[in-house]
């Protein structure tokens, strides 16, 4: 099943950016504190690329494809804290790549968190002020015309890197889990379901290897119905780019929506204390929108259900952490 997954894998070109498989490290202090027997983390905060975290394995895959297509320059965009902002631009300059970050943000905005790693990195950034996400949209594409006329030829990475082929990068987690020692104690991992490309990709890469796990997805953006219609539509063109012809099981998956508070970005009074608890019991930082609500649901489930072997995913986001308590 190994060996069939990583063929699958392979079937779309990619480059190395994360060099090494991240560590997956046991968390006794965190046993104890929820009675339950051997839980883990996989630190994909510790990738190795900026900050580290989420979207640099979806980076592998869109990187290869605008180097594939002859970029110029690679065009990334977000509200100033994004975290796919900040690891593309350092994706980007460990590739000798232009970057162009685009900003709905006014250029006044007090320089915190991932924006001073965005200086220090000396890619482009561009604030357009406070505007919606289908305006900085609209301000991207006049850009990459803009570019085109005067003869260079851009790459854009779309709707935070959740795309199909940037899902991909994400199917590699479990492959790659189930190559490391503690993978044989791991029965379920949990993941943040925000746009859902990690959610998907975990997903997949869980059913090309015959579903060894149970996935727990906890929402922190959308609905489970929205979030459930996203995974499917990621699913269908994953499929189709890697030549499979099957679809993930749903009963190798629970969403679970009770974690995700008022929604994107708006912390919980559990998801805020969980932050102080990983931090003072083991060491590890957790940010306020994706990784303290899915280690608060993952708690909350294991205290009452008291599963062995649960790992979460610990998906970055360390950069914004100095803006979130700034
Ligand atoms: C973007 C992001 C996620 C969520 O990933 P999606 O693919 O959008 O669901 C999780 N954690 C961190 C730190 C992120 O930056």
């Amino acid at each position: 099943m190994l060996e069939r997954a990583q063929a699958i894998l392979s079937r779309q070109p990619k480059i190395v950016l994360c060099e090494y498989d991240t560590p997956v490290q046991r968390l006794p202090r965190v046993e104890a504190l929820l009675g339950a027997d051997h839980i883990y983390v996989k630190r994909d905060d510790l990738n190795g690329v900026g900050p580290g975290g989420n979207k640099v394995r979806a980076l592998e895959y869109l990187l290869a494809r605008a180097e594939a297509d002859n970029a110029d320059v690679v065009i990334a965009s977000g509200q100033m804290n994004s975290n796919l902002c900040t690891l593309a631009a350092a994706a980007c300059c460990k590739r000798g790549l232009r970057c162009i970050l685009v900003h709905n943000n006014p250029e006044s905005a007090r320089q915190e968190g991932n924006m001073i790693l965005n200086q220090l990195l000396g890619v482009e950034r561009i604030f357009i002020g406070e505007k919606p996400e289908s305006e900085r949209n609209q301000f991207v594409a006049e850009l990459v015309g803009k570019i085109r006329r005067e003869g260079g030829t851009p790459f854009v990475i779309e709707n935070g890197a959740t795309t199909p082929l940037g899902a991909i990068g994400y199917a590699h987690l479990p492959v790659e889990l189930v190559r490391q020692p503690a993978h044989t104690e791991i029965q379920r991992l949990f993941v943040p379901g925000g746009n859902g490309g990690l959610a998907a990709g975990v997903i997949f890469g869980n059913m090309i290897l015959g579903y060894p796990y149970h996935i727990h997805v906890i929402t922190v953006e959308n609905t489970i119905p929205v979030l459930s219609k996203t995974l499917e539509d990621l699913w269908t063109n994953m499929a189709r780019l890697l030549d499979v012809n099957e679809m993930p099981n749903t009963s190798a998956m629970t969403f679970h929506g009770d974690y995700r508070g008022d929604g994107w970005a708006i912390s919980t009074p559990q998801s805020d204390a969980a932050i102080y608890v990983l931090a003072q019991m083991e060491g590890i930082f957790l940010e306020k929108v994706y990784t303290s609500k899915t280690y608060w649901g993952m708690a909350d489930l294991l205290q009452k259900n008291k599963w062995p072997g649960a790992c979460l995913v610990h998906s970055g986001g360390f950069g914004s952490l100095f803006s979130q308590f700034a």
